[in-house]
């Protein structure tokens, strides 16, 4: 069993550090809000640290999983950041989805001490980590994700190493682009079975049995048809993933038409107070254009 620190008790990384002590390693946490980590040391046991740093401390492994690259950069590289805690032989594991640059100038900071870093987002949601079914998408070398694979098995059921630092973010950022275009057709699919007087719901359960089935279609047809969107990814993080992913082809070249667009579309949810809406509300905006 590992001795762990996890940093970041939001939507993802509270139930996945509950997941880490139900497996029966000894965890550490550490969360901005600090009443956060006092409900989660009474709901698992574990025991909490006044800063990053501290939570860091003789630890085998610490994770992190917080908003964006900033979040990232004070937690790990800050005055109380991780790196300041973590002793050598040790490994750093990210989950939080930020860009491929930050990874790297992270595992460029962290090298010459001697400490792992791995970078590794996460898809599968809210429910994926209750449930202990993340899919996790890596970057570093082999050896360190030999070294965290068991203990990361506590809340995954896929864990793949991708290739060199930033990998796991550049994966990450496919999984989102082929989900823009994915919930904008499901989408205007709905639409059009509205306008067309069709039982969306049947419609839905015919065509889910052949070629336009989706991960999507399957979770979200429902919801989706009764106009609830306040559950599931939200909106503002969808746009910081889609601006991640843009930056990235500006530099590599590949054209995105159709994840620009929908980013585009996301703006005017967003317009409509929607931020925290879950990324099917693609479809109220449809409503609202309906002629
Ligand atoms: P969240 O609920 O908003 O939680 C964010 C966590 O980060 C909180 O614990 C927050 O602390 C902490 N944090 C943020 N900025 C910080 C800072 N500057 N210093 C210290 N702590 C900071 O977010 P989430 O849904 O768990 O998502 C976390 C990451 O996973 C994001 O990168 C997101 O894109 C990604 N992700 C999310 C989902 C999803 O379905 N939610 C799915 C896949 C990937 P406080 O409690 O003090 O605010």
């Amino acid at each position: 069993m590992a001795k762990v620190a996890f940093i970041g008790l939001g939507v993802m990384g509270y139930p996945m550090a509950g997941h880490l002590v139900k497996n029966g390693h000894e965890v550490t946490v550490y969360n901005r809000t600090s009443s956060k980590a006092a409900q989660w040391v009474e709901q698992f046991g574990g025991q909490s640290a006044a800063t990053p740093k501290d939570a860091a401390k003789g630890q085998d492994i610490v994770f992190t999983c917080v908003g964006n690259d900033d979040d990232l950069r004070q937690v790990v590289l800050g005055e109380q950041g991780v790196i300041h805690g973590m002793h050598a032989g040790s490994v750093l594991v990210d989950h939080t989805t930020a860009s491929a640059d930050v990874a790297r100038e992270i595992a460029t900071h962290i090298k010459p001490l001697n400490i792992a870093f791995l970078d590794a987002p996460v898809s599968g949601g809210q429910t994926g980590a209750e449930n202990g079914v993340l899919t996790v998408m890596m970057g570093g070398e082999p050896a360190d994700f030999d070294a965290v694979k068991s203990v990361i098995a506590a809340y995954s059921r896929c864990a793949e190493l991708l290739g060199p630092v930033g990998s796991g973010q550049l994966t990450k950022m496919v999984n989102q682009i082929c989900i823009a275009g994915v919930v904008q057709g499901l989408a205007e699919g709905l639409h059009f079975a509205k306008s067309a007087g069709l039982d969306g719901l049947k419609v839905i359960e015919v065509i889910s049995k052949g070629a336009a089935q989706s991960w999507q279609m399957e979770n979200r047809y429902q919801t989706m048809w009764q106009g609830k969107y306040d559950f599931g990814f939200a909106i503002d993080w969808m746009r910081k993933d889609l601006g991640i992913a843009l930056d990235e082809a500006r530099r590599n070249g590949s054209h995105l038409p159709v994840a620009a667009l929908v980013d585009q579309f996301y703006s005017e949810v967003q317009a409509m107070k929607g931020n925290r809406w879950d990324t099917s509300s693609l479809l109220a905006r449809l409503e609202k254009t309906r002629n």
